[in-house]
């Protein structure tokens, strides 16, 4: 470790020591849901074949948050395969992973990010973030960035003042093409457990070990890093962040 890197990270240990704890922080949605006795894991799939990329889920998931201009918490990229004339088009939404091992967790220096044992939704306490960014740079999905108003990491949560009244989250209420299914993976009887286990499913970025809940039916997942590979003539990923960004 440089004296640099040592110096911060003395400096973040300090700014940590002076945090109120989590218990401290509590929002009246994590009280309301720790009041529910099962345990359950939520995770949503997505039905690609459905989707028709007309992005209200994007417009939707925006006004439910009030999320500024040029950063998303849900979004929709295109992604576009072949050499005309044989081309093709097709839809893949996103949103974070709420992943079961969250590689944005355990970067983040005050437990700010952690995961619901109640739900395994994760999420920012902004009471205890700092605005040092570990989580964006860890997260393998692009699925978080830092807030232009608040400072403070943002991402989506699954709508936990939506869904702990009993509500799907917002992208799925407005969803026109029945494409973002939400529920509970933990009960075998839920639509979302049935979906998976009669259907072909997929994750993102396996290979990172994140085991990601939210899992896509008929998608396709090349993005820019296919094109190194000889069997893809030509992609191109049509998304809200520069190509750099997304790597
Ligand atoms: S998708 Fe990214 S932000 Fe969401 S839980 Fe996984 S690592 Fe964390
Ligand atoms: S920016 Fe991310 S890693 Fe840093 S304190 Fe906030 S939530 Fe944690
Ligand atoms: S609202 Fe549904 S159909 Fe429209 S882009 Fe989003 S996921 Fe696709």
């Amino acid at each position: 470790m440089t004296a640099a890197a040592a110096a911060a990270a003395t400096a973040i240990a300090a700014i940590a020591t002076t945090l109120p704890t989590r218990s401290e922080s509590k929002t009246d949605t994590e009280r309301e849901n720790g009041k529910e006795s099962r345990t359950k894991r939520y995770g949503m799939v997505i039905d690609v074949r459905r989707c028709i990329g007309c992005h209200a889920c994007t417009v939707a998931c925006k006004s439910e948050f009030d999320v500024p201009l040029g950063v998303n918490r849900a979004w929709v990229e295109y992604v576009e395969k072949g050499v005309y004339p044989n081309v093709g088009r097709s839809f893949l939404p996103r949103l974070c992973n709420h992943c079961s091992v969250p590689p944005c967790v355990t970067v983040c220096p005050t437990n700010a990010t952690y995961k619901r044992p109640q739900d395994g939704i994760v999420v920012v306490d902004s009471g205890l973030c700092i605005g040092c960014k570990y989580c964006i740079q860890a997260c393998p999905y692009d699925a978080r960035f830092l807030n232009p108003v608040t400072g403070f990491a943002d991402k989506c949560d699954f709508c936990i003042h939506r869904v702990s009244k009993g509500l799907v989250p917002s992208c799925v209420n407005t969803c026109v093409g029945g494409a973002r299914i939400f529920g509970d993976l933990g009960d075998p009887n839920s639509n979302i457990s049935k979906l998976i286990a009669n259907n072909q499913v997929t994750v993102l970025r396996r290979e990172m070990g994140t085991f990601p809940n939210v899992y896509y039916i008929g998608a396709d997942h090349t993005d820019e890093l296919d094109a190194k590979r000889p069997e893809v003539r030509k992609v191109q990923v049509v998304t809200h962040r520069r190509h750099e960004e997304r790597r």
